[in-house]
């Protein structure tokens, strides 16, 4: 193949040779050989293709059968109301449950079974806390799954003074997968090609849970072509090593809770075990207690090349200083400043608001920093994060952490680095690279006003065609 009329790293026109998915030159002028697939870039940038560091591939195909019980799309109660019940009505299909994802408190306080059954008196539903670390199931779920008040239940399951299940559900996505009987893994094919639109040509999906079942999914997924890009799996201890070019085995992910924290020792012990078996661990920390403690614990275990802290939302300067010290790498996600920032701007206490999914300070620091949009939690279109990374601006246009704001180029980088280091060298088009590429319309000086994903025109893996717009 051949990239006519290209910008590459601000220098245009240039020409583009693609061979065996690798680029083998690039010139001013070079001629089309007999056969060779010519494409007119007109000018449009040529960038790497982009990597998301962090999102939930089958969490994101799910949230497409799920109804949105959050903002932006659900803000009221009666939005609330009006969008579960609507859902109940519509067609059953193989699957009785209605399933609720994003809720926040925002839109109508704390939720339970008994709220929820007011609208959904008949058939079984769960809602996702936005926070994914939380589902509230109305009575019909709860008896679907068998939960009773007489049932031995796992401590996740919040009960009232009485003793009486409150359909609340905290971190408890295994066990209730279990009991809910086993659903097949969703099909990416959608996700696939929606993230291909997006320039997307690397994925590392960060989802705690991810064992030799989803691996084997998502292997099957890549052979099939239905995921077209490349991808790092994280997940348990126990998973295994992928048996395929285009999938490489990620870190042991950790979760922090603030309500029910490991001890210190806990924590170090867990770190260890992972790095005995030579994996690195992803730390989730979103409240300051958990970021101070996931540092001092590694700082105990010692740092293992590609170790990383996962999406460290409030960093204090204090925090800031540990993380420094550890050289661990940051994945964070600047798209929540726009779709939670006016949340935050309420429920966050006034001291912590500067520390907010920061980036600048980070980078200003030293500290490797990558970005992943968090997806489905987040909205999965990069080009939005890096938007949001560069003006702060919530999705009520209020600014939230000036201080944090990045350049355009700054922005992109977070997105452009290898999977293996984010925050790292960034990729670059240049010959001997890999063709993993995203063409745009425009010339990157237009483009980077804008940060908008509808300048790509079209995104290659190894050097094929696997997103056009
Ligand atoms: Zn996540």
């Amino acid at each position: 193949m051949l990239i006519r009329h290209a910008e590459v790293s601000g220098t245009r026109p240039l020409d583009v040779r693609v061979v065996d998915g690798v680029i083998t030159a690039i010139a001013p002028a070079l001629d089309a050989e007999s056969g060779e697939r010519v494409l007119y870039a007109a000018g449009g940038a040529l960038l790497p293709g982009l990597h998301d560091h962090h999102l939930h591939l089958f969490a994101l195909a799910r949230a497409a059968d799920s109804v949105s019980c959050g903002p932006p799309d659900v803000s009221t109660v009666a939005q609330l109301e009006d969008a579960l019940v609507r859902s109940s009505a519509a067609d059953v299909g193989s699957d009785p449950w209605i399933r609720g994802i994003a809720y926040h408190e925002s839109v109508a306080g704390d939720l339970d079974r008994d709220r929820l059954d007011v609208w959904l008196p008949e058939r079984p539903a769960r809602v996702q806390h936005r926070s994914g670390a939380l589902w509230i199931l109305n009575s019909a779920g709860l008896a679907a799954i068998g939960v009773r008040a007489e049932s031995e239940t796992p401590p996740g399951v919040e009960r009232d003074a009485a003793g009486r299940p409150t359909g609340r559900l905290f971190r408890l996505d295994a066990w209730l997968r279990e009991r809910m009987g086993s659903s097949p893994l969703p099909d990416l094919t959608a996700v696939g090609r929606r993230l291909a639109e997006f320039g997307v040509t690397g994925l590392t999906d960060a989802t705690v849970s991810n064992g030799n079942t989803e691996l084997a999914a998502l292997v099957d997924a890549v052979n099939r072509r239905a995921l077209p890009q490349r991808l790092v799996v994280m997940g348990t201890r126990e998973l295994g090593v992928p048996d395929h070019p285009d999938i490489e085995r990620g870190a042991v992910k950790i979760v922090l809770a603030e309500t029910e924290l490991p001890t210190f020792d806990e924590l170090v012990a867990e770190i260890a075990s992972a790095h005995a078996a030579e994996r690195p661990v992803a730390i989730h920390c979103v409240a300051r207690s958990e970021l101070i403690l996931a540092a001092g614990a590694l700082a105990a275990a010692l740092v293992h090349p590609g170790d990383r802290i996962e999406h460290a939302a409030v960093a204090p300067p204090e925090s800031l200083e540990l993380v420094k010290s550890l050289s661990v790498t940051v994945v964070t996600q600047p798209n929540f400043v726009r779709e939670r920032g006016d949340a935050y701007r309420v429920d966050v206490t006034p001291r912590d608001r500067s520390w907010l999914y920061r980036c600048r300070a980070f980078l200003e620091a030293g500290i490797p920093v990558g970005g992943g949009t968090d997806a489905p939690f987040g909205d999965p279109d990069p080009w939005a994060a890096m938007r949001a990374a560069v003006d702060r601006r919530t999705l009520g246009g209020a600014e939230l952490g000036r201080d944090e704001r990045i350049t355009p180029e700054q922005a992109l980088a977070l997105f452009t680095t290898t999977a293996q280091a984010p925050g790292g060298a960034v990729r670059r088009v240049a010959a001997g690279e890999r063709a993993d590429l995203c063409l745009l319309d425009r010339p990157w000086a237009d483009a980077r006003e804008t940060l908008d994903a509808s300048h790509v025109i079209a995104t290659f893996r190894d050097g094929v065609s696997i997103g056009a717009s």
